[in-house]
């Protein structure tokens, strides 16, 4: 067998493993079956693509996306792996010759989905190879109650009779709920696994919250357009909204959505993958299997439904460990629309979802933490000085009076309107409708004059989390009482909210490393021309981090260039030369000028 720090090195051009990952793959190699749990990006594939590497014979590798595979196996081969998969989309004669290499022991790795495993054609082949390890990547598809169920995954087990050698299996998974986790052991067959769970914690995100006045505006503050991002709208509407706003601003931005028709969505995910469009506007139906590595941010432009979503999205962020920021936009209208649509539903757990988030846009807490918290995970520390929390300063108001004010408002207008309408009598607007209903007559009219819509609405979206207010009606979100209203209106409770005491400044993203961007935005756009040329994306040939390495500590020589973060033997080989050039080419230039 071969040593896994010196393949680690050799292909990847990394130097160390992360927590677990050793662990992982010494089980492998002694032949266990194991079971890795790690958060989006926590580097998953390496616990079975080094024991692939090391061990001999053929691991297959189970994935439930054909672009998952196609990115995997990109990964690899620019890496000098021998790696394939199979995909219904590949003729008969490309299927066989993919096969045929299999069993002559000419690949390393070969990626199928599920659904080939019931293929008795595929399993004959299966029991000419030598099997050395069956991977099974997201495997929290195989359980009814994770989030992606893909029945075909139960035909997994299937495949151990066609081995002959036994081998072990590995499952992987971001899922981490035991009730899945137990389901992914039972299912699979897996004989005492040894088991993994990392930390949830993405130390290079910056988590951040923001009350934006206009989210269109503030997007404008955040984008760069030289910097990838990924924007989550909560309808296909406002994908349309921001994406076309975005254009008009002049920003590359694609837009991606179930609505959109199946070629055209292809072309805005491919355009994305490409750095061909830097930023993408997309529903929720946008990310899975998209392993993309050099995503800077991911902007959360609607409140989202759960907590375990939301991470899952935003650790799209980050991916290459460089620092990048998930920022979630928070508005009180989020809040109301969400009510209105779990009451049109019926989600049993929705409603303590959604409260769950809007407590998390609310604490004045360590973000961080709170997230952990809610994945069951301790931390030692209270701060992380990685949030906007932790970051910036936060006070404490009584808005109990507030409260008082607004219900005894939605009580004289008989708790028949919404929250816009409520805000403009509150706030005294001398408009149309509401002499037309002779509100202005009514004594809360103007009574929070010195209140500005967006507070007001703040303040209902707080009494709506905390129930005691709700959104009824069957088209329009209307204010009603609850049996609680009456403790607030008495005062026998009192309402607190947190408020950032300034606006806060979106961090402008720091790396931990100096660098120079100029050399930077060079080495760039070489990457893209080659990728260009090679017709693959371009984190495919180098990360952001490879070229943030080279940018702060150019490398001169073959020998220099081969200690850069993420360069191997092959990619020395394939653009080591090029890179090379391109720096001395310009530190001449510097030089001189
Ligand atoms: P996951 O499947 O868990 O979401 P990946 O396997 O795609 O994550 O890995 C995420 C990124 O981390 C990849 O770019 C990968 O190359 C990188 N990575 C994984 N392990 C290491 C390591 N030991 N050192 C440096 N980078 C790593
Ligand atoms: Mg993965
Ligand atoms: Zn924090």
């Amino acid at each position: 067998m071969k040593d896994k720090l010196t393949t680690l090195k050799h292909y990847y051009g990394y130097t160390s493993f992360r927590p677990g990952q050793e662990e992982l793959i010494d089980a492998i190699m002694n032949g266990k079956d194991v079971v890795g749990v790690m958060p989006t990006g926590g580097g998953k594939s390496l616990c079975y693509q080094i024991p692939a590497l090391c061990m001999e014979g053929i691991t297959l590798v189970i994935s439930p996306l054909i672009s998952l595979m196609k990115d995997q196996v990109d990964g690899l081969l620019t890496m000098g792996v021998r790696a394939d998969f199979l995909t219904s989309q590949m003729n008969m004669e490309e299927q066989n010759n993919t096969l045929r290499k299999a069993v002559a022991g000419q690949l390393d790795l070969l990626y199928v989905s599920p659904e080939r495993l019931e293929n008795d054609y595929f399993l004959s082949y299966v029991s000419r190879m030598t099997v050395n390890l069956i991977a099974v990547d997201e495997a929290h598809c195989i359980s009814q109650w994770g989030h992606d169920f893909r029945p075909s995954y139960q035909s997994i087990p299937n495949v151990r009779r066609m081995c002959s050698n036994n081998p072990p299996f590995a499952a992987f998974t971001a899922t981490a709920t035991k009730k899945v986790r137990e389901d992914m052991v039972n299912q699979l067959h897996l004989q005492e696994p040894y088991q993994f769970t990392a930390s949830f914690d993405r130390p290079n995100l910056t988590f951040s919250i923001v009350h934006p006045k206009k989210k269109q505006q503030e997007l404008l503050s955040i984008l760069k357009d030289n910097e990838t991002s990924i924007i989550y709208c909560n309808t296909r509407k406002n994908v349309e909204r921001v994406h076309q706003f975005l254009n008009k601003k002049g920003f590359a931005a694609g837009y991606y959505h179930a609505g959109i028709e199946h070629d055209e969505r292809n072309r805005q995910q491919e355009d994305f993958l490409y750095d061909k469009t830097t930023i993408i506007v997309a529903t929720n139906a946008f990310g899975m299997g998209i392993d993309k590595s050099n995503v800077r941010r991911v902007i959360h432009y609607n409140l989202p439904l759960d907590m375990e979503s939301y991470y899952q999205e935003a650790g799209r962020a980050g991916r290459d460990g460089v620092p990048a920021e998930a920022i979630l936009f928070y508005s009180s209208q989020d809040i109301i629309t969400n009510n209105l649509l779990i009451e049109q539903g019926n989600h049993p757990h929705a409603k303590k979802n959604l409260n769950t988030m809007i407590t998390y846009c609310k604490t004045g807490q360590c973000l961080r933490r709170r997230i952990l918290n809610y994945f069951d995970e301790e931390t030692e520390w209270q701060t992380c000085d990685n949030c906007s929390n932790c970051n910036g300063e936060t006070e404490t108001i009584n808005v109990t009076e507030a409260c008082q004010k607004i219900l005894s408002n939605i009580y004289r207008m008989k708790q028949l309107y919404g929250m816009g309408l409520v805000s403009d009598v509150l706030r005294g607007k001398e408009i149309a409708r509401i002499k037309q209903l002779s509100f202005d007559q009514l004594s809360t009219f103007g009574i929070m004059s010195d209140y500005s819509d967006n507070e007001i609405k703040d303040i209902i979206a707080l009494m709506v989390s905390e129930q005691y207010l709700q959104v009824g009606g069957n088209q329009y979100p209307i204010l009603t009482f609850t049996g609680k209203t009456s403790e607030l209106l008495k005062g026998t409770v009192q309402l607190y909210m947190m408020k950032p005491v300034k606006k806060e400044p979106v961090k402008v993203m720091q790396n931990n490393q100096d660098y120079d961007e100029e050399l930077f935005e060079e080495l760039r756009a070489l990457r893209k021309s080659i990728a260009q040329e090679i017709g693959k994306p371009p984190f495919v040939v180098f990360s952001d981090k490879s070229l943030i390495d080279m940018a702060a500590t150019p490398p001169s020589n073959t020998q220099e260039f081969l200690s850069v973060h993420g360069v191997g033997e092959a990619k020395l080989d394939r653009y080591g030369d090029a890179f090379l050039e391109l720096i001395s080419t310009y530190q001449e230039g510097k030089a001189t000028s």
